[in-house]
């Protein structure tokens, strides 16, 4: 298999280091004068440039988060005069303002750069035909998407999001042979192939490169059998660059991230505390190539772990687990750690349920309590009572086993839980803190 940048992705780690520790020194240097808001943080935590010498010292730096971009609106960060800058991002918030990026020439040619690393690991080569289905605009997966494919040769077929009769008619004609989308859309997508009457035996699609949400394995196999294509998972945040900050390779285990612009640390979203080697907890990235818009220890709040295991394919940059949630979803029940996507993977396996469903979490005499509603597809609830109960009864038991919590379920007729835009609210937290 091809690697994009054999130099940087299988680099001696201890070289590695002297690269991060030379950027990162750089990095520090450009927030703290071109940046008063980089500044006076450092200030108040009694640092200047000086105190930063090599990555050891990162956990002296403050952290960043969303809300201070939100505060710092719209060009607040940037660390460069707008004359340097050429792109300008944003992507809308549920709540107030949107969250602004900004690049200089250099940013989009390191983006162009770690999105031709992406789509390299992901077996693309100039000989392909790149789908991008990623929404284009202040959006930054068609972008992103783009400007790598471009860099690496392919042909690529600009479609944007939306417009399925489309998607599926150039797929065939044009001969695409990768597709980059969400893996919500790949799975729609596929549903409309079988249904369009296209024989999928015309179809040269070969690997899809998904991102952009959250994903369990089980819609990977999902989308696999029924596009019959390779499914890579890519990961990224458009306030780090966008996609390409980190893309599986072809052993799907795990998500090698590019350690020489991006510098990853784990810490538990709670005491803020850097994590041992191995451990679940909250992703930081620090960026240290970047010019319009260098983030310092910023947290993303996806959850994951870091493995610093020999990766088969050569690579040495560290993998990432696929990311199991965000700290804002975390459920603590009874001390028990819970996501609502490890619900959800276990419902999915089990074809009698639809994966609508809804937690509700309560506090019953200081104890935590956990009820799970879940839909049933219709031809099974119009079976007897006593089916129902035994229906119930193993959902109860697949849940308990795989997640060690007793989670009371209650069986739902179809379309009872409530949607708003057409996703559903999964948990409803009722306790008071
Ligand atoms: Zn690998």
């Amino acid at each position: 298999m091809e690697i994009w940048n054999r130099h940087f992705e299988c680099m001696d780690r201890n070289e590695l280091k002297q690269v991060q520790n030379e950027r990162l020194r750089e990095t520090v240097e450009r927030v703290y004068f071109n940046v008063p808001y980089y500044r006076h943080k450092m200030q108040e935590a009694g640092l200047g440039p000086e105190n930063i010498n090599s990555i050891d010292d990162l956990s002296k730096l403050p952290f960043t988060i969303k809300n201070d971009l939100r505060e710092n609106y719209p060009f607040g960060l940037f660390a460069v005069p707008m004359s340097e800058i050429v792109r300008v991002h944003a992507s809308s918030g549920t709540t107030g303002k949107p969250t602004v990026v900004g690049y200089t020439r250099n940013d989009i040619a390191i983006w162009s750069e770690v999105m031709a690393r992406t789509l390299t690991s992901a077996g693309a080569t100039r000989n392909d035909f790149i789908q991008i289905a990623y929404g284009y605009g202040l959006f930054t997966g068609g972008l992103g998407l783009h400007y790598g494919g471009e860099k690496i040769g392919a042909s690529v077929i600009p479609i944007s999001g939306g417009n399925t009769t489309r998607q599926i008619q150039l797929m065939h004609d044009f001969g695409s042979t990768v597709l980059a989308c969400t893996p919500s859309y790949a799975l729609y997508l596929s549903e409309a192939i079988q249904e369009s009457g296209i024989n999928r035996d015309d179809l040269k699609l070969r690997v899809g490169v998904f991102g952009a949400e959250p994903w369990t394995e089980n819609m990977r196999r999902e989308i696999e059998e029924k596009l019959r294509i390779k499914a890579i998972d890519i990961y990224g945040l458009s306030e780090v660059i966008g996609p390409g900050v980190a893309s599986e390779c072809m052993e799907q285990n795990g998500l090698h991230i590019n350690e020489d612009h991006f510098i990853p640390e784990i810490i538990n979203p709670d005491s803020l505390e850097v994590l041992p080697e191995g451990s679940v907890g909250e992703l930081v990235f620090t960026t240290i190539t970047k010019e319009g818009l260098p983030l310092i220890r910023y947290r993303t709040r996806d959850l994951t772990r870091l493995s610093f295991e020999k990766c088969r394919c050569g690579r040495t940059m560290v993998r990432m687990d696929k990311c199991l949630g965000r700290s804002d979803d975390m459920l603590i029940i009874r001390g028990v750690n819970l996501f609502p996507s490890q619900v959800e993977s276990i419902l999915l396996e089990m074809s009698e349920i639809k994966p609508h469903y809804q937690l509700i979490v309560d506090r019953v005499n200081n104890l935590d309590t956990l009820e799970l509603k879940v839909e049933v597809e219709e031809e099974f609830f119009l079976d007897k009572i006593s089916q129902l109960e035994s229906l119930r009864q193993k959902i109860q038991n697949n849940l308990e086993n795989a997640l060690g919590l007793s989670i009371k379920v209650t069986l739902v007729e179809p379309k009872v839980i409530e949607r708003s835009e057409g996703k559903s609210k999964h948990v409803i937290d009722n306790r008071k803190f």
